[in-house]
C-alpha cells in the first residue's frame, strides 16, 4: 500500500516539487495550500497521472483548527499520513528596528506555529502505527543568520531546534525529525531580490549556481525514505556549499 505525505504549502516552489517528487516516487500526495486553490488543485491532478492519489486541502498553517480538519480530510481520503513535510513559511526582508510586533508575530505563526500545528495534528497516528517520517524546511539563515532577516532567521532557527528536541523525544516510537537548511533556491520567495544581489549570492556559493526547488525535494524524499531511517534530529544543508 501507498505512504502518503502531506507537504504544507505545496502549491508552488519547494513544496510543490517536492509533491512531484513524493508522487513519482509512488506516496500519495496531500497538497496544502493556503490561498491558491487553483494551482494547488491543477498540481493534485496533474500527480494523479503517476498512478498514485493526490488531492489538494486548503489550511492557513497558523490556524490549528483549519490545520485539524485537513488532516482529518486527508485521512479519510488518501489514508493514514506517514510523512509530513512542515514546507510552507514566509520572508520579509526589513531592518530589524522597523519589524512591528504583528510582523513579528505572523512570522512566527506561519513558520513556527504552522510547524507546531501540523506536527501535533500527524503525531498520533505515527504514535500508534510506531512510524512516521517529519521533516522541516528551516533556511541557511536560521544556521548563519542573515542582516535585515532577524524575524525570518529567528524562525527558521527555532525550527532547528524544534526538530533536535521533537527527534529525541519520538525516536522510540519509530519516528524521525529533519531539518533541510536550503541556501539561495529560485522561486518566487526570492524573485524581489535583484539581479545584483544574486549575482553575488552566486558567487558565494562554490557550486556555482543558484539552486533549484528540485535540489531541494531530492533531499526532502531521500530523509523520508527508508534510507534515512537512522538518521533523526539533523539538519541536511542544500545550499550548493555557500560560504556563511
Ligand atoms: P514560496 O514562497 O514559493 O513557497 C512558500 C509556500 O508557503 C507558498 O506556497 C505559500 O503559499 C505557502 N504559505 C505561506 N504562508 C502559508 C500559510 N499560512 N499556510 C499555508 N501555506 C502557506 O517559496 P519557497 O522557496 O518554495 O519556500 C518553501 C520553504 O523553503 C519556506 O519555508 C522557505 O522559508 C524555505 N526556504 C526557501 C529558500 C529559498 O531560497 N527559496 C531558502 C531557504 C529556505
Amino acid at each position: 500500500m501507498n505512504q502518503t505525505v502531506l507537504i504544507t504549502g505545496a502549491s508552488r516552489g519547494i513544496g510543490r516539487a517536492a509533491a512531484a517528487a513524493f508522487a513519482r516516487n509512488g506516496y500519495n500526495v496531500a497538497v496544502n495550500y493556503c490561498k491558491s486553490k487553483e494551482k494547488a488543485t491543477d498540481l493534485a491532478n496533474e500527480l494523479n497521472g503517476y498512478g498514485v492519489m493526490a488531492a489538494a486541502y486548503q489550511a492557513d498553517v497558523s490556524d490549528k483548527t483549519a490545520v485539524g480538519e485537513m488532516f482529518g480530510k486527508a485521512e479519510q481520503e488518501l489514508g493514514r499520513i506517514s510523512v509530513l513535510v512542515n514546507n510552507a513559511g514566509i520572508a520579509e526582508q526589513i531592518l530589524f528596528s522597523d519589524i512591528t510586533e504583528e510582523k513579528w508575530d505572523r512570522m512566527f505563526a506561519v513558520n513556527v506555529k504552522g510547524a507546531y500545528n501540523c506536527t501535533q495534528a500527524a503525531l498520533s497516528s505515527m504514535i500508534h502505527e510506531k512510524y512516521g517520517r517529519i521533516i522541516n524546511v528551516s533556511s541557511m539563515w536560521g544556521i548563519s543568520g542573515a542582516s535585515c532577516e532577524v524575524h525570518y532567521s529567528a524562525s527558521k532557527a527555532a525550527l532547528i531546534g524544534f526538530t533536535k528536541a521533537l527527534a529525541k523525544e519520538v525516536g522510540l516510537s519509530g519516528i524521525t525529525v529533519n531539518c533541510i537548511a536550503p541556501g539561495v533556491i529560485g522561486t518566487d520567495m526570492n524573485s524581489a531580490i535583484s539581479g545584483e544581489i544574486l549575482e553575488e549570492l552566486k558567487e558565494n556559493t562554490p557550486i556555482n549556481r543558484i539552486g533549484t526547488p528540485e535540489d531541494v525535494a531530492a533531499a526532502i524524499l531521500f530523509l523520508a525514505s527508508d534510507k534515512a531511517s537512522f538518521i533523526t534530529g539533523q539538519t541536511l544543508s542544500v545550499d550548493g556549499g555557500f560560504i556563511l
